[in-house]
C-alpha cells in the first residue's frame, strides 16, 4: 500500500486493535507492518491459542537478545517481550483486569486529560463481553472474559479464599465492575475458542478482506523517517531486503520497550545523552524511555497431593486472587495483590505444583530504557530500578509476609505438601523446557511431584536455588525479609516510557490525543504512554488506550 493514512508500527496488544478500528472508516487507508509471523484466522498456532500459556515458553515469539536489570545491584536476566502479531497478547498469562478508579485518576491528575476513570470505564465496557457479568454494564464487545467457576476449583484455592474471608476479606463477585478490597475469581481472556489475543479479536477475516488495510508481517522497522520536523514513513527491513515506505502519519506500537527505542533513535529524546551516541537530536524531550514501571512479584510454589489438584483437563493458569491495601501513608487503596495459580505446565504434571503469587501492584518505583547504540538490531538496555523508592520494599514484604500467613494458617497447610519460595525468574521456566529435553525434563519433574512427599521435598529443594523450603503443615522456616526481597521480579508490565502529559513538563513525550512533542504526524499508542502503572495486568488497558486512541483519532478526522 503506497503512502497509507495512518502507518502504524506493532501489531500487538495495542496495534492490532488501532489497525482494526481505524479501518473501519473506508476513506482512512491503514498499513499494520509487524515484526513477528502473523497468526490469521484459522492458522492460529496451538500454543498460542491455548488457554495455559504455553505460547509464553516459545522464543520464536520473543525479541532475542533482550536483558533487563531489576535494579542497580542485581545482574541483568533475560527479559521476555513478545514479537509476533498480537504482541503481548499472544503470549501473556491471560489475566484480565482493569485496575482501580484511582489509576486512572491519577493519570489525569498528571496531565492525560480525558483519561480518568470516568472516561475509560465506558470505553471497557464497551470493548469486553464478560460472559459472567451483569449483561446491562457489560456490552457483546470483541474481547471475551471469562471466569473459571468456584465449583472447578482446585482445593489448595478454595482454603486460600477460606482463610482469606475468615480473616475479613470479602468475596466480590465482578472485580472489574467493582474494584475494591477482596477475593475474586481472576477474569482471563479465554472463551471457548481459546486464547483470546488482540490479533484474534481485532483482526478477524472481516477486517482483514477490507480494501483498506493492508498487513505486512515478519517485516522490522529499523527507523523513522522525517522530512524536516514532520515524520513522513519508515524504513523497514523484510528477509533482508531493506525498504522505505512513506506514510502521512506514523503510530508506534511497539511496546513499552521498543517504542522509546524506536523515538531515541530518531533524535527524539534526551539531546545531550543522544548526541554522545551520534544521533542528532530532533526533538529534546527528556521523557523518553524514562518514567519505565513495572510491578515486582515473587511466588510460593506448593506441591500437591492429588486431592488438591485442579482437574487434569482444564488447561488454567491464574484461578483467583485478592486484592489488599497496605495502608501505608500517601499509598493507595488495592496497592497489593496475592493471586493463585493452578498449573504450571502444559503438560501432565502441570496441576501437581501450585503458585500463590504476591506482588505490589502500585510502585513508585522508577526505571529508564536507554539505547547502547544508534543501531537497531542492538537491543536497549533496561533497568527497572525496582525498590529503588523507599516506599516499596516494605509494602512489597507486606504482601510476601501476608502470603506466606496464609500458607501457614492450619486449614490451607492441609492441602499442600510442602511450601517452597522460588527463585526470581520467570516462574515457567523453572518447570519447562521444550524439545526432547523438556520431555524428558518433564518426566523427570512429574516423578519428582508424584514422589513420597520427603522424597519430594529433598529433591525440590536441593534444586530450587537460589529459592528455598519454606514451611509444611508441621514445620515452618520463614523467609527472611531480605530472601523475600530478593526472590521478587519485574513483572512482564513494563509502561510510561513514552507518558502522557502536558508539554510543559518535559518528562512527557505524548499529549492526550497521543501525539509526539516537538515533531508532526507521528503518535505512539501503547503501554508507554501509561503515565503510572495501573494496579492491574497491562493487557486490558493497553487495549483500551488504543481504543481511547482510536476514538480520538476517529474525532479529530470527523
Ligand atoms: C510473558 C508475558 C505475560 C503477560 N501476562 C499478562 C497477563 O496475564 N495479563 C495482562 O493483562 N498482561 C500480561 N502481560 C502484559 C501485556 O501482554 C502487555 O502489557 C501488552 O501486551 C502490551 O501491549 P503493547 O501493545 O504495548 O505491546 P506489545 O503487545 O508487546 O506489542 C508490540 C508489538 O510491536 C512489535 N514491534 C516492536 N518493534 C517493532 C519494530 N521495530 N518493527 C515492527 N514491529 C515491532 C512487536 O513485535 C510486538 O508485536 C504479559 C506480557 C508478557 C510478555
Amino acid at each position: 500500500m503506497d503512502n497509507p493514512d495512518f502507518l502504524i508500527i506493532g501489531g500487538g496488544s495495542a496495534g492490532a486493535v488501532l489497525a482494526s478500528r481505524l479501518s473501519q472508516d473506508p476513506r482512512t487507508r491503514v498499513l499494520l507492518v509487524e515484526a513477528g509471523r502473523d497468526t490469521p484466522p484459522g492458522a492460529i498456532p496451538t500454543d498460542i491459542a491455548d488457554t495455559f500459556p504455553s505460547s509464553s515458553l516459545n522464543a520464536s515469539y520473543f525479541w532475542p537478545g533482550l536483558q533487563a536489570q531489576r535494579s542497580s545491584d542485581t545482574p541483568p536476566r533475560p527479559y521476555v517481550q513478545a514479537r509476533v502479531m498480537g504482541g503481548g497478547s499472544s503470549i501473556m498469562g491471560l489475566w484480565a483486569l482493569r485496575g482501580m478508579p484511582s489509576d486512572y485518576d491519577a493519570w489525569a491528575a498528571a496531565g492525560a486529560i480525558g483519561w480518568s476513570w470516568k472516561d475509560v470505564l465506558p470505553l471497557f465496557r464497551r470493548f469486553e463481553n464478560d460472559a459472567d457479568c451483569d449483561q446491562s454494564q457489560t456490552s457483546t464487545g470483541p474481547y471475551p472474559i471469562r471466569r473459571l467457576p468456584r465449583e472447578e476449583w482446585p482445593r489448595v484455592v478454595v482454603a486460600v479464599e477460606n482463610e482469606a474471608s475468615r480473616r475479613g476479606w470479602r468475596f466480590i463477585d465482578d472485580i472489574n465492575e467493582r474494584p475494591a478490597e477482596g477475593f475474586f475469581a481472576m477474569p482471563l481472556s479465554q472463551d471457548a475458542h481459546g486464547r483470546a489475543s488482540s490479533a484474534r479479536c481485532y483482526l478477524t477475516s472481516e477486517v482483514r478482506g477490507r480494501s483498506n488495510l493492508s498487513i505486512l508481517a515478519e517485516t522490522t522497522v529499523t527507523g523513522l523517517r522525517f522530512d524536516g520536523q514532520r515524520a513522513c514513513g519508515v524504513t523497514a527491513t523484510r528477509d533482508g531486503q531493506r525498504r522505505d515506505v512513506a506514510a502521512r502519519e506514523v503510530i508506534v506500537c511497539a511496546g513499552a520497550i521498543h517504542s522509546p527505542a524506536l523515538l531515541l533513535r530518531a533524535g527524539i529524546g534526551p539531546s545531550e545523552e543522544l548526541a554522545r551516541l551520534g544521533i542528532t537530536p530532533r526533538a529534546d524531550r527528556c521523557g523518553v524511555g524514562r518514567n519505565l514501571q513495572n510491578h515486582p512479584y515473587l511466588h510460593f510454589g506448593l506441591t500437591l497431593p492429588p486431592r488438591s489438584r485442579l482437574a487434569r483437563e482444564l488447561r488454567h493458569f491464574a484461578i483467583a486472587g485478592l486484592r489488599l491495601s497496605s495502608g501505608f501513608e500517601d499509598c493507595p487503596a488495592g496497592d497489593l495483590l496475592l493471586f493463585l495459580i493452578g498449573r504450571v505446565s502444559g503438560r501432565d504434571y502441570g496441576c501437581d505444583l501450585a503458585m500463590l503469587g504476591a506482588a505490589l501492584y502500585s510502585p513508585f518505583s522508577r526505571g529508564r530504557v536507554t539505547l547502547t547504540s544508534p543501531q537497531a538490531d542492538i537491543p536497549p538496555r533496561v533497568e527497572f530500578g525496582m525498590f529503588e523508592d523507599p516506599r516499596d520494599p516494605p509494602r512489597m514484604l507486606k504482601a510476601a509476609q501476608f502470603a506466606e500467613s496464609l500458607l501457614l494458617s492450619e486449614a490451607v497447610a492441609a492441602t499442600y505438601n510442602d511450601a517452597f519460595l522460588l527463585p526470581p525468574v520467570m516462574s515457567l521456566q523453572q518447570f519447562n523446557r521444550t524439545g526432547i529435553a523438556g520431555s524428558l525434563m518433564g518426566l523427570a519433574i512429574k516423578t519428582v511431584l508424584n514422589a513420597p512427599p520427603v522424597l519430594t521435598r529433598t529433591i525440590l529443594g536441593r534444586r530450587i536455588r537460589p529459592g528455598r523450603w519454606i514451611a509444611n503443615r508441621r514445620w515452618h522456616a520463614p523467609a527472611s525479609d531480605a530472601e523475600l526481597i530478593a526472590a521478587a521480579a519485574p513483572m512482564a508490565h513494563p509502561c510510561g516510557t513514552c507518558a502522557i502529559g502536558p508539554e510543559s513538563n518535559n518528562m512527557a513525550v505524548v499529549d492526550p490525543h497521543c501525539r509526539v512533542y516537538g515533531v508532526e504526524n507521528l503518535r505512539v499508542v501503547d503501554a508507554s504512554v501509561m503515565p503510572r502503572v495501573p494496579s492491574a495486568n497491562t493487557n486490558l488497558p493497553t487495549i483500551m488506550v488504543a481504543e481511547r486512541a482510536a476514538e480520538l483519532i476517529h474525532s479529530e478526522r470527523a
